[in-house]
């Protein structure tokens, strides 16, 4: 199928679509894209809502893997996109006659194990799981559960115990091997044309291949072209997916593999049951006295001291009372030197190493079962094993903190006792560099925001993009469609105080009653605190607000809940923070106003940012200029981009900070987003102007 680039003028194939509208953007942005992945270069390609950035790739990426018989990997970054690109423009290119096989590839834990599932029928003590499991079985044996998705009624602790995990599974030597969800999905895979991914799959399989190289099945098969769609997030996750992190979460986890007490489950009692059932009782009792005596008891201790030392990390964060109360930063090669915490330490440390022992014990007398059959779950012993050797490496790694370009610190527990310890890279651009752009022959960074005032430094620095020589790199911006002059009224409060001010949060909220009153709600107001979106919350509601508008804030029912019923009732005002900033996609009148409260610098107290800026100064470089800045600027424009989403919409968007008129840097604010019309004035001047717009 060779690429045509007809196919998006008004009489190619996809005008026969009703209701398409050519966008010349639309098709240079395609041809972009199939030059790209034919000559093997490196692309960065913004594209403004409205462009149709994703029929822009999807096209030209079909007729490349088809003609060349090469995979393209797409990833995208939230659930959404991929939603869109699977039940919206896939098909919609498949009814058109274009021929095509794409394969949506999702991370192990998506899929139900069956082996999983059959053993945990062997210790299962609740009839309503019990009832789960079993239909669950069935419905593989029918080949109609796939994913999690076909499981709604299972709670995510049932979920955890049926789940596929990569080093849970035996592959070839399991008896469901063929039939397997997650095995019949690589297959397809491996014959797909387009991979679906998301960007932690995408780094997933990035990490297998460091260790086994490019030209082997990792969690995708071998792949040469990859486009990375909503880009602007690849760093974020990257820094996720790069970090170790030790915590009470993880190690309750770990316990609850071997021993959860109440329900009489986990692996012990697992092999227990299985032993019993096949040995002798003097052939047991030696197993049973290892389990009973030693190792049982031993997870009890590791349990205790584990509490305390999470515990010992909680106070030394409080004690410190630093700017942030919810996280602090751990001198790098310092570390903590508080003794109470280097007591726990030592003794989390040693009696992890002790229950390591005895498990090795476990594992040496369980040898030679390992092969009869009804002993499947020593594999999972070897496995979880593993999983004990792992959590004690990355405690030691996070507690040692002298990995050079590592950033450490504690974080407080959101709704338990105790901290996490953990450590991220603190530049993940030279790991993007090396693992991922540097194997492949192609490779298109693409989304509505990523440069600042038309230039890509800031991400191509973020993706390690710091390189020429290699590739011919591509940078490319197409500007939205829509006539921004003509559908938005900006407007610039002059008589709100500083955001810093104490009285700022009062002042918002009075003035907020004026604003809202302007487009009768359908309004989101975008915060960069949730403590700031709950004081304004709370000070409207004493005015009275709610019983004007329906009140829609975040925090109070789920993401999703709100943004729905903000999409059906009435005059709506949404009170969001950061989630909200994008992805949400309200289009026409129900959305006539965006409120900005604050421009949406970055906290400095936070301890990667901190690193970030302190690793810039040490280039040379200005942390505000290189870093702050544009990272503002994109998550603003991010934020009013909710505003149009049509051709036909129109709005206002206000921005309470008055820095964007006041400061220097606030002209890279306004340059930055597509020409409109501002306004800066008194509140009740720009009323009467808006009044008029509207
Ligand atoms: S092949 Fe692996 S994931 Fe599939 S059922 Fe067997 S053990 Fe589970």
């Amino acid at each position: 199928m060779l690429y045509n680039s007809d196919f998006y003028l008004p009489n190619g194939l996809l005008g026969n679509v009703e209701g398409y509208e050519y966008r010349a953007a639309q098709q240079q942005m395609a041809d972009a894209i199939y030059q790209i992945l034919d000559s093997g270069h490196l692309g960065i390609i913004e594209a403004g809502t409205g462009t149709g950035k994703s029929l822009a790739y999807l096209y030209p990426a079909i007729c490349f893997a088809k003609t060349k018989q090469e995979k393209v990997v797409i990833s995208t970054n939230t659930l959404n996109l991929q939603d869109q690109l699977l039940n919206k423009d896939l098909p919609g290119l498949r009814k058109l006659g274009i021929d095509f096989n794409a394969v949506v590839v999702r991370g192990w834990v998506n899929y139900p194990c069956w082996a999983r599932a059959q053993d945990f029928l062997f210790t299962v003590t609740n009839s309503i799981e019990e009832k789960l499991v079993t239909d669950l079985i069935a419905g593989l044996e029918r080949q109609e559960v796939t994913t999690i998705s076909d499981c709604p009624d299972f709670s995510e602790e049932l979920w955890e115990e049926v789940q596929a995990e990569s080093d849970l599974c035996t592959r070839g030597k399991c008896e469901f091997y063929e039939h397997c969800p997650i095995f019949i999905n690589r297959r397809l895979a491996e014959k797909a044309d387009l991979l679906i991914v998301n960007h932690h799959l995408l780094l997933a399989d990035v990490s297998i291949r460091q260790k086994l190289g490019w030209d082997t099945t990792a969690v995708l098969p071998s792949y040469k072209h990859l486009i990375i769609d909503e880009a602007h997030h690849i760093q974020d996750v990257a820094t996720e997916y790069f970090a170790v992190k030790v915590s009470p979460v993880r190690l309750s986890r770990l316990l609850g593999l071997f021993y959860r007490r109440r329900k009489d489950r986990g692996l012990l009692n697992r092999i227990r049951q299985q032993v019993s059932k096949s040995l002798s009782e003097a052939e047991a009792a030696d197993i049973f006295q290892l389990i009973d005596w030693h190792i049982l008891p031993q997870i009890r201790v590791v349990d205790d001291v584990g509490a305390k030392f999470f515990d010992e990390l909680a106070k030394y964060l409080q004690e410190r009372n630093g700017a942030d109360p919810e996280s602090l930063r751990i001198p790098f090669r310092q570390g903590i030197e508080t003794e109470s915490v280097l007591t726990a330490y030592d003794l989390l440390h040693s009696n992890l190493r002790k229950w390591e022992i005895q498990l090795e014990k476990l594992l040496e007398m369980t040898e030679s079962l390992s092969e009869k059959e009804g002993f499947e779950s020593l594999f999972y012993l070897e496995a979880y094993y593993q999983r004990v050797v792992d959590f004690r490496v990355d405690l030691e790694f996070t507690m040692d903190v002298n990995q050079p370009g590592y950033v450490y610190w504690l974080k407080a527990m959101e709704r338990q006792r105790g901290a996490s310890l953990q450590g991220a890279p603190i530049d993940v651009g030279p790991l993007l560099k090396e693992n991922l752009l540097f194997q492949l022959s192609s490779v298109i960074f693409t989304s509505a925001t990523l440069s600042v005032n038309q230039d890509f430094t800031y991400f191509r620095k973020n993706v390690g993009i710091d390189f020429e020589e290699a590739w011919d790199l591509v940078t490319l911006i197409f500007e939205s469609p829509f006539d921004y002059q003509k559908q938005v009224f900006m407007a610039v409060p002059k008589d709100l105080p500083l955001p810093d001010s104490s009285n700022y949060p009062e002042e918002l909220a009075n003035k907020l009653v004026d604003i809202l009153a302007l487009t009768k709600g359908r309004a989101f107001v975008l915060f960069t605190s949730y403590k700031m979106l709950k004081e304004v919350a709370k000070y409207l509601r004493t005015v009275g607000l709610e019983q004007t508008y329906n009140f829609l804030v975040q925090g109070e029912q789920s993401r999703y809940i709100l943004i729905e019923r903000f999409k059906v009732e009435p005059n709506p005002v949404l009170l969001g923070t950061d989630s909200f900033w994008e992805g949400v996609d309200v289009a026409g009148e129900a959305l006539s106003s965006v409120i900005i409260t604050k421009l949406p610098f970055t906290v400095p107290t936070d301890p990667i940012v901190m690193a970030r800026s302190e690793l810039i100064l040490e280039l040379g470089g200005n942390p505000f200029r290189d870093y702050f800045l544009p990272k503002a600027v994109l998550k603003f424009r991010q934020g009013c981009g909710r505003l149009i989403r049509t051709k036909t919409d129109r709005g206002l968007l206000v921005i309470c900070d008055r820095r964007i008129m006041d400061r220097n840097y606030g002209e890279t604010f306004i340059q930055s987003l597509a020409s409109c019309s501002i306004e800066n004035d008194y509140l009740d001047k720009l009323k009467q102007e808006v009044n008029l717009w509207l």
